[in-house]
């Protein structure tokens, strides 16, 4: 049996008047990928944010491990939840390793400057960017820089990883680089939540898909029940439009 990490109980979330999250209620195990999958607007990227606040709640609860979120301190809960965006927001003048020592330099910690910087670079040879880590954002290709944007969030050794749609602004012959780096860190063990439009790696790489429309959750299954199986109409629609 494998550990639930993340329990996320009867979430709602509105925008003003508009209801964008209608009752979530789902896990997210320990050392698995869980693939959010659905339609533009139903509510995939809100509902990762709220997984690490992000975006506050309007009723339900979230727990990492056992403990509710309530209870956990803003700052803390992004160490332990770490996420990684569409855009890779590297700031333009540092390096590649200043890049990723700001944070944990700001933050934290128990770890010395040396020690952070071995961590850097092991970081950085497990995205294949070990060679650049002098280099700036504007000398890297856009999936070069993602790699880069995942090592810094690994930076915090975070407990969970969080991913939206990290390969959507990429140049096509870009997306391949970045969805090996992600299934290594799954090989790896790391507990991870993305949301992808990249069918073939969510139903190679995912260990539970979930699909999503309306800010509703229609549907969770293994890759075989969700893409093999599906039970409701909506999903098969939504993956006859997308396969
Ligand atoms: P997805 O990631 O599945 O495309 P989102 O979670 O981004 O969906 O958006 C779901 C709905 O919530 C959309 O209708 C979007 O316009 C709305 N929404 C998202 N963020 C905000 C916000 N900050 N303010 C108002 N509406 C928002
Ligand atoms: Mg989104």
């Amino acid at each position: 049996m494998t550990k639930t990490k993340m329990k996320i109980e009867n979430v709602h979330k509105s925008f003003d008047q508009s209801s964008v999250l209608r009752g979530i209620t789902t896990s997210i195990s320990e050392k698995e990928a869980t693939v959010i999958i659905g339609p533009s607007g139903s509510g995939k990227s809100t509902l990762l944010r709220c997984l690490n606040r992000l975006e506050s709640i309007n009723e339900g609860t979230i727990y990492l491990d056992d403990q509710s979120f309530m209870d956990i301190p803003i700052q803390k809960l992004r160490t332990r939840v770490g996420m990684v965006f569409q855009s890779f927001n590297l700031f333009p003048h540092l390096s590649v390793m200043k890049n990723l020592l700001l944070a944990p330099t700001k933050l934290q910690t128990s770890k010395s400057k040396d020690e952070l910087m071995e961590l850097g670079y092991s970081l950085l040879d497990k995205v294949g960017m070990k060679e650049k880590a002098e280099s700036y954002p504007e000398e890297l290709s856009g999936g070069q820089q993602q790699r880069v944007a995942i090592a810094r969030a690994l930076m915090m050794e975070p407990e969970v990883m969080l991913f939206d749609e990290v390969t959507s602004a990429l140049d096509p012959e870009r997306v391949n680089d970045v969805l090996e780096t992600m299934k290594d860190l799954a090989k790896s063990g790391m507990t991870m939540v993305i949301v992808t439009h990249e069918m073939g790696f969510a139903r190679e790489v995912g260990d539970k898909i979930i699909f999503m429309d309306q800010g509703v959750i229609v549907e969770e299954g293994t890759p075989e029940e969700v893409f093999g199986n599906s039970k409701e109409d909506r999903t098969k629609a939504f993956l006859r439009n997308v396969l």
